[in-house]
């Protein structure tokens, strides 16, 4: 039976990081909740049943977006404050863009970075668009911080390497290097607007041919997964070339995902015809 309310929990709202992670640690059955845009719709359902709410937003510092060569995202930084951030469009302008493809202006305003990441669902925009990157996620918990490489942080649906009660603090992206093109398409959920399948490209040109390419897919396996698209690097980038690459996308993801809403078969073929764009516009970027 579904419910709108959900069950009991206590409430908590610390004022510093330490405080929360005491009380990750000395309240059974808590839980951190940030902007609650996912952690709310479980509750309702009952999918989720925390005794224990640890508000972050109380926690000062953690909502920051810093440029120092690398970007540095803290995890309160909401989805609107990273879209609207002239830094990330400085350093890494493809993450500014996925975060405006996310929900809407109410979820935008609410959602953080650090909730998308530990909440990993498998329709969420910035898993596969950080992986692409070669972004990191620094966690901290009661034994101190340790940085996590997002190809090892997601684990797959819903499952990330946080530990039970280290939270995540902030997401560091490198800066997108000269030659170097990125971008993220997806094929969104018409109600919600998650991805049903997203792609990140990723691509380097030097002296008018391709050094690397790589193709990040969400939506069709999890974690996201990496294609390399070897069949670029050399090449300038034709349109011909691209599209026969892009073909071949989903040969190298087995087993894709399907629901209700989209058969795998249809999320394969719907990788293939992103790939095809994002990597266009991923060379366009590049040069
Ligand atoms: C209608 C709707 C549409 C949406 N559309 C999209 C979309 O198009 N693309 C997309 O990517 N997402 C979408 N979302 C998800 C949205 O981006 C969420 O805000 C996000 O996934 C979770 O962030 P949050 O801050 O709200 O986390 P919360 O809901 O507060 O928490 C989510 C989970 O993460 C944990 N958590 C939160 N913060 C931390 C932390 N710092 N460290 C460790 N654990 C933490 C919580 O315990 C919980 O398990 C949508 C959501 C809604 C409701």
């Amino acid at each position: 039976m579904y419910t709108m309310r959900p069950a009991k929990f206590e409430y908590h709202r610390p004022t510093s990081l330490d405080e929360a992670i005491s009380l990750l640690g000395e309240v059974e059955g808590s839980r951190p909740i940030a902007g609650g845009h996912s952690l709310l719709p479980m509750m309702k359902l009952r999918l989720a049943a925390p005794a224990a709410l640890v508000d972050l937003g109380g926690i000062p510092g953690l909502d920051g977006i810093e440029g120092n060569g690398d970007l540095t995202i803290g995890a309160l930084a909401t989805h609107a404050s990273v879209l609207t951030s002239k830094i990330a469009v400085g350093i890494a302008p493809v993450l500014p863009e996925t975060a405006a493809m996310i929900g809407d202006r109410q979820v935008r305003n609410r959602g953080t970075m650090g909730g998308s990441v530990a909440h990993a669902d498998p329709g969420a925009d910035y898993p596969t668009v950080l992986k692409a990157l070669g972004a990191s996620i620094t966690a901290t918990g009661k034994n101190g911080e340790r940085e996590i490489s997002a190809d090892d942080f997601f684990r797959g649906i819903f499952d990330t390497a946080l530990e039970p009660g280290e939270l995540v603090t902030s997401v560091k992206v490198p800066a997108t290097a000269a030659g170097t093109g990125a971008a993220y398409l997806k094929h969104a959920h018409p109600a919600s607007r998650y991805a049903v399948v997203g792609v990140a490209a990723v691509v380097s040109v030097e002296n008018g041919n391709c050094t690397s390419a790589r193709v990040t897919v969400g939506g069709l396996t999890a974690p996201p997964a990496h294609v390399a698209v070897e069949s670029l690097v050399g090449s300038p980038g034709s349109e011909e070339a691209i599209a026969a690459a892009a073909e071949k996308v989903p040969d190298s993801l087995p087993d894709p995902t399907g629901d209700t809403y989209a058969s795998g078969e249809y999320r394969a073929h719907l990788s293939s015809v992103l790939a095809q764009r994002a990597l266009s516009k991923a060379f366009e970027r590049a040069t």
